[in-house]
């Protein structure tokens, strides 16, 4: 991802700050920033309520440090996602972060559903595997550690939903392997966080808009915990 797009106007502030914060925890040996996140949720948050989970982790990345969860603003738009899926949904994730979404997707789409999340990072793994567990969704939510090239080809089964959020460099590649070895379901949805300009989305725009196989729609929105402008594409496919 170039940096300089971040160094828009709108964008300055967020930059220099989150740049300021990471600076900070190089010099101090701060541990990762998904730990610290794991560590304040364990101090703030009410085990097994999955709201007071997300409401902690939003306050950690508002009052702390920034995190590149999908924050508060999508929570409606994966309520709208539970009423055009199924009741039992297998959902696949690529970037677990701290388990921000995963816990946001089991807890919205309720006891049907079932979530395999892939993570490249160790700390980010350990993170995600606590806050879940601290919100009572273990049994649901499962992370596979590794780079989601060579995870993808061995998992089982099909998906409903298909959540893209870990490199974006990596969107149209993963998805494409998606496919390849039948993991997706027909009628399922693609949902690919972070696809405004500031991220240069255009070869996975390019593709999921022009491959023949999906109905795709635009939504705008803005880069978590920010005003930075940015948006999320939907893709139903229709193979
Ligand atoms: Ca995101």
């Amino acid at each position: 991802m170039q940096l300089w797009r971040f160094l828009t106007p709108n964008a300055l502030g967020f930059t220099l700050k989150n740049a300021a914060h990471a600076l900070i925890d190089k010099i101090t040996g701060a541990p990762p920033r998904v730990t610290l996140a794991a560590e304040y949720v364990a101090r703030h948050a009410r085990a097994g309520d999955p709201e007071s989970l997300l409401r902690t982790l939003d306050r950690f990345a508002l009052e702390e440090r920034w995190l590149m969860s999908v924050g508060p603003e999508k929570g409606p738009l994966v309520s709208e996602l539970a009423e055009r899926l199924p009741n039992e949904v297998r959902v696949l994730e690529l970037g677990a972060y701290c388990g921000y979404s995963s816990i946001l997707i089991a807890h919205t789409l309720g006891q049907g559903a079932t979530v395999v999340s892939i993570e490249v990072d160790a700390a980010a793994v350990a993170s995600a595997r606590r806050n879940v567990a601290m919100a009572g969704l273990s049994r649901r939510v499962s992370f596979l550690h590794g780079p989601s090239s060579e995870l993808i080809p061995g998992l089982d089964g099909q998906f409903d939903l298909v959540f893209l959020d870990h490199w974006k460099d990596l969107y149209k590649k993963d998805l494409q392997l998606i496919e390849e070895h039948r993991l997706l379901k027909p009628g399922g949805i693609v949902v690919a966080d972070n696809v405004g300009a500031i991220f240069n989305p255009d070869e996975y725009l390019e593709y999921v808009r022009g491959c023949g196989r999906y109905q795709s729609e635009h939504r705008l929105a803005t880069i978590e915990y920010t005003s930075v402008p940015d948006a999320v594409e939907i893709s139903v496919y229709r193979p």
